[in-house]
């Protein structure tokens, strides 16, 4: 390993602090006439999960190969190991989808996890599958876009450590609320998020206000069921 990675200099990364691409992507993701354009918007957050794995990558280890050019010799860089890409589905494929994208080599695992709503507006967090590799010793990446109360990242980070101990685990998201950070950092103070934005509210029905509605239905059409 010839280089140290850069510290997680915060735990809380805001990718859309300055303006960047990303800004007019997550614009683009907000505005209620944009977002119904489906393949749009699943394009633009996958473009969001492209940043995020560039950003990301800066933090891992590398290692030198040496490797030959037509015209001489050069010392070139890998990945000391492949990250674990894990989406939360299904709102999470596209913003993983992106990520692969970045990360091709990576090896993939799959988290179903869904609001069961009560009558009331309540919910809890119902986890119905995980399908997963080797993750002892990888760098975990979990795709998780909508932070709102962090329920259900929560509960992912917690069965996924019950499969292996990875090196580090990452998240990456859209846009999380101050809540959903406060309530996953007070667990797992050590894991880094990675956002484009942090709102400051959730509705009654724990959406991110002002958010971007419903990011699975946006992707992938409205559900028959809670
Ligand atoms: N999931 C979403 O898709 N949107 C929210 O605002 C909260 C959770």
């Amino acid at each position: 390993m010839d280089s140290e990675p850069q510290e997680h200099a915060r735990q809380i990364i805001n990718l859309g602090q300055s303006n960047s691409i990303a800004s007019v992507i997550m614009r683009e993701l907000r505005d209620e006439t944009l977002q119904t354009d489906r393949i749009r918007f699943r394009n633009n957050v996958s473009r969001l999960g492209q940043i995020a794995a560039y950003e990301i990558s800066k933090t891992m280890n590398f290692k030198d190969v040496e490797i030959d050019t037509p015209l001489s010799q050069a010392t070139g860089k890998e990945f000391v190991s492949q990250p674990v890409i894990a989406p939360i589905l299904r709102a999470g494929l596209p913003l993983y989808e992106g990520m692969l994208s970045f990360f091709p080599q990576a090896d993939s695992a799959f988290i179903s996890a869904y609001r069961k709503h009560d009558q009331y507006d309540g919910f809890e967090i119902e986890m119905t599958s995980i399908s997963c590799p080797n993750i002892n010793d990888r760098t975990l990446i979990i795709c998780d876009p909508m932070i709102a109360t962090g329920q259900s990242l929560l509960t992912s980070i917690k069965e996924i450590f019950k499969l292996g101990n990875p090196f580090e685990v990452i998240v990456a998201s859209v846009i999380a609320s101050e809540e959903g950070l406060e309530f996953v950092a007070e667990q797992f103070p050590k894991i880094p998020i990675y956002t484009f934005a942090i709102d400051p509210q959730l509705n009654a029905k724990s959406y991110i206000v002002p958010g971007l509605g419903d990011a699975g239905d946006l992707s992938f059409g409205p559900k028959i069921q809670e």
